[in-house]
């Protein structure tokens, strides 16, 4: 679990930023949903034999009234059951968005961690491929908005029901033929999940996985119009894509269409973002039943991605730093201060040191000024102030230049010093 410091944090900031803008334009809401959940919940909603409900959930009693709770692992879920308890759909379908931090008890390594945090967007109460598309198309459109490369789109389907119970049936007796190459996970799982087996991470079992039977092709009409639906729209707004038959995904209540988007720049963890169509789930977890189709991505990733690929951001800076040598006029100076700031311009107040004596020599003040980063320094002299100004020293075009202006206009000449770097 980590803390997130400054200036990292501005890189969180920026990518949430873009991130809401994206949503807006595509016409997707806000919810936030609580970081605990009736472990129920999860238990019912991703299946009993996932990785998640079986090792990795954090999960405690209630000590005054033994409910029993995880913190949340991913977020659909809960917003399924948000939806459900307030009714949403009672007038057609939503569509929504959520950021912040999930919880897995995971071995933590690059790119995975114990909290880390998800962005998702979910479509409910749309039964249709073109909603697939949608949520493709703006996943899609966030990597172009961060100057993201090389991610690619894995798709696949997993049809309905009643056609994996068909190829079901086919994979365990083929994965029964080669049971000998199976890790003992595999093995447990034969009879309890077959298909999440496809998803090993295990190097030793590729080639028996590779080689088993394709779900895609155990598919009827119907789903494969849905896929093919989805894929059109794709081809057509010209997004590459590629069929893995072996994406399962690692919660079980998916059905149709699952995607992932990969990179090879992040080691053994390159999938960024993930989602698929999940049908089933309202009615799961004890909600109406509603079509839903919905993804998330790893912040962490991507931000790491961004880094991998060279996409620095300017580190944050104010546009003035506020040089106040006497602490008599402190008063006035942070009065005028207050003026700039309600102006729209950012100051950094210089304030006294923990180990100094009082505000600290003129020259300190100045070298603090420097090393903030601001593009300006506003000296508020004794004798100035007395006088009804201050002085206005520029810090980056390095002629030192310097002028006076009115204490009592603030308004005026305050919003000209606004120079911050936008990203
Ligand atoms: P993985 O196969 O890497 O374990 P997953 O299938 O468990 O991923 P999802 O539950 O689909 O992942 O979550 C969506 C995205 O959230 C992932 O694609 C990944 O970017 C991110 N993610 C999942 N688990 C972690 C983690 N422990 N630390 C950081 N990011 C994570
Ligand atoms: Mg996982």
């Amino acid at each position: 679990m980590n803390d997130i410091l400054p200036p990292d944090s501005a890189r969180w900031e920026w990518l949430e930023g873009v991130i809401r803008s994206l949503m807006d334009r595509y016409a997707y809401r806000n919810i936030r949903t609580p970081i605990v959940e009736p472990t129920a919940l999860f238990v019912r909603g991703l299946g009993e034999v996932t990785d998640i409900v079986e090792k990795e959930m954090y999960s405690f009693e209630d000590r005054l009234n033994g409910e029993h709770l995880s913190l949340r692992p991913e977020a659909t879920a809960g917003v399924v059951r948000a939806v459900s308890e307030n009714s949403l759909l009672y007038d057609g379908g939503k569509r929504l968005y959520y950021m912040g931090p999930m919880f897995r008890h995971e071995r933590p390594q690059r790119g995975r961690y114990r909290q880390f945090h998800q962005i998702g967007a979910e479509a409910l109460g749309f039964p249709g491929a073109e909603i697939d598309a949608e949520l493709i198309l703006l996943a899609n459109a966030l990597w172009h908005e961060l100057g993201l490369q090389n991610v690619r789109l894995e798709l696949n389907s997993l049809g309905q029901p009643h056609e994996r119970q068909a190829h079901r049936v086919a994979l365990i007796s083929y994965l029964q033929q080669h049971s000998a190459l199976l890790d003992e996970e595999a093995r447990r799982r034969l009879h309890s999940n077959p298909l999440r087996i496809l998803d090993t991470k295990n190097p030793a079992m590729q080639d028996v996985v590779n080689a088993a039977p394709r779900l895609i092709d155990f598919l009827g009409a119907e789903s494969l119009t849905h896929f093919e639906t989805v894929t059109a729209i794709l081809d057509a707004n010209d997004i590459a894509w590629t069929l893995n038959p072996r994406l399962v995904r690692g919660m079980d209540y998916y059905n149709l269409t699952v995607f992932e988007f990969v990179t090879d720049q992040l080691g053994s963890q390159g999938t960024i973002c993930g989602g698929g169509r999940y049908d089933y789930l309202m009615e799961q977890v004890g909600a109406k039943a509603a079509p839903a189709v919905g993804w998330a991505l790893g912040v962490e990733r991507v931000l790491e991605l961004l880094k991998e690929q060279g996409k620095v951001l300017a580190a944050p800076a104010c546009d003035v730093y506020a040089i106040i040598p006497n602490a008599a006029s402190l008063p006035a100076a942070i009065k005028a201060i207050e003026a700039m700031r309600a102006a729209g311009t950012s100051v950094q107040m210089h304030a006294s040191a923990a180990s100094g004596a009082g505000m600290g020599s003129m020259k300190s003040q100045f070298k603090r000024a420097d090393s903030s980063g601001a593009a300006y320094a506003v000296v508020f002299g004794e004798d100035e102030m007395a006088r009804g100004v201050v002085s206005v020293k520029s810090l980056r075009d390095g002629s030192g230049a310097q002028v006076e202006q009115a204490l009592s206009d603030v308004s005026s000449w305050a919003p000209n010093l606004q120079s911050r770097a936008t990203n």
